[in-house]
């Protein structure tokens, strides 16, 4: 192998780089090539034929990633091996996730001369719904069937430029990371803002470092959420002023943002009386979170230009016993489907009884904790079993017995 090879470019030694790709005379490194893709990438940015080069680009791309469409009804099946129950917000979604890459197949055929091009509009989802009810679960699933890009973000760690925390920004150089730097992908990719609740005008979370009362955070969203170029800092932060900023289109990125807006049943509910008697009665029957509109979740803090780029709001029900144990075992991946794994790669054999999995489901619906107090119930069932691994002979079985025992401290 020769060692003296070197990129022509920035002449670091082939040792010190992960790919030199060699030409006749030349030679260049992986470094090189991404920075000059991005060069390329804000020439044509700033080129005045964009139309008809954005119309090239994007017809290339489209062959490379092969978005392919699969119907609302394929992605529905495909979100019910991994989520138990919210039927109608899987439901919602698939059209919604359909319709958004059928947006962007439209948006590629742009053509400025054509004049029956008709703009469809991009469609963000806001999900409303307890904690632990599935919606980080929902967004990182639809990732895993799209094959894009996915980061999520935590709003209540967003502040507005200038405050101490992250700059919005920050999610677009998550996504770039998660794309490898490839630009074009990440910006086909999906965004999931989480606790996007907490950045509420009236949010009890206030800080001496962030503006008090939210509203900044906001706007400084709607920045990334409208569908403009954004410049990013590839490494993130403010700690590398001198880095080079890299365009970011967000007009494909699909914004998907979850929160459980605590206190917004007592608004829907007011609003809902003032105009009917009746209501009290349905509200029983039904879970609450259904009837909301966008006035109420402006009443709840959110300005209503943010609200406005959410066109989708779907709400997640609450999990019943009967669900949480359906989640215990039919997820494709659920919980005891591991633990057997967990415990079949030492030769043992799980056996659990329909019992202890409704006495887990129970604890775990006692808690309030959503499916997540699944896991930590599981852990500690199982945490002196896994200690003592060696001790175990051929199969372990827990009854409804041992799982009491376990869990008797708990509610
Ligand atoms: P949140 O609504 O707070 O974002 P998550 O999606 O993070 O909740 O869910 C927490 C955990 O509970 C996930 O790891 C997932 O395994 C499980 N979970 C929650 N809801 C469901 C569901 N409807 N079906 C299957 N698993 C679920």
């Amino acid at each position: 192998m020769d060692n003296s090879l070197k990129c022509t470019f920035c002449g670091r030694k082939k040792e010190d780089i992960s790919i030199l790709i060699s030409g006749i005379k030349a030679h260049i490194c992986d470094y090189c090539i991404e920075k000059s893709y991005s060069i390329i990438h804000n020439h044509n940015n700033n080129n005045e034929n964009i139309g008809k080069i954005k119309k090239i680009n994007k017809k290339f791309n489209e062959k490379e990633n092969e978005l392919s469409l699969i119907n609302p009804k394929k992605i529905k099946k495909f979100l019910d091996q991994y989520i138990i129950g919210q039927n109608e917000t899987k439901k919602i979604i698939s059209v919604s996730i359909y319709n958004h890459y059928k947006r962007i197949k439209n948006n590629f055929n742009y053509e400025i001369e054509n004049s029956n091009y008709i703009e469809i509009e991009k469609s963000n989802i806001l999900l409303i719904g307890n904690t632990g009810t599935g919606k980080t679960l929902l967004a990182k699933s639809i990732a895993k069937l799209l094959n894009v890009p996915f980061t999520i973000a935590d709003a209540t760690s967003l502040t507005e430029a200038g405050y101490v925390g992250e700059d919005v920004e920050s999610i677009l150089t998550r996504l770039l990371q998660s794309s490898n730097y490839n630009i074009n992908t990440a910006e086909k990719g999906i965004v999931f803002i989480d606790e996007i609740d907490k950045i509420s005008k009236k949010s009890n979370n206030p800080s001496i470092t962030r503006d008090v009362s939210g509203e900044g955070v906001q706007q400084a969203l709607l920045k990334i959420l409208e569908g403009t170029v954004v410049n990013v800092p590839p490494q993130g932060g403010r700690k590398h002023p001198d880095q080079k900023m890299i365009p970011i289109n967000t007009e494909n990125i699909l914004f998907i943002a979850g929160g459980t807006f605590n206190g917004i049943n007592k608004i829907i509910k007011e609003r809902k009386n003032s105009f009917s008697i009746g209501f009290k009665k349905i509200v029983k029957k039904n879970n609450i979170l259904k009837n909301v509109i966008p006035s109420d979740l402006k009443k709840f803090g959110l300005i209503p230009e943010l609200i406005g780029r959410f066109p989708i709001i779907t709400r997640l029900d609450p999990l019943d016993k009967n669900i949480l144990k359906k989640i215990l075992i039919n997820p494709k991946n659920s919980i005891i489907k591991q633990y057997e794994k967990l415990f079949n790669l030492d030769k043992i054999n799980l056996n659990i009884t329909d019992e202890a999995l409704d006495i887990i489901a129970d604890k775990t619906f006692k808690s309030k904790l959503g499916a997540r107090g699944l896991r930590m119930f599981c852990e500690i069932i199982f945490l002196d079993y896994m200690f003592s691994i060696e001790e175990i002979e051929n199969k372990l079985d827990i009854n409804k017995k041992i799982v009491m025992k376990k869990l008797s401290s708990y509610l």
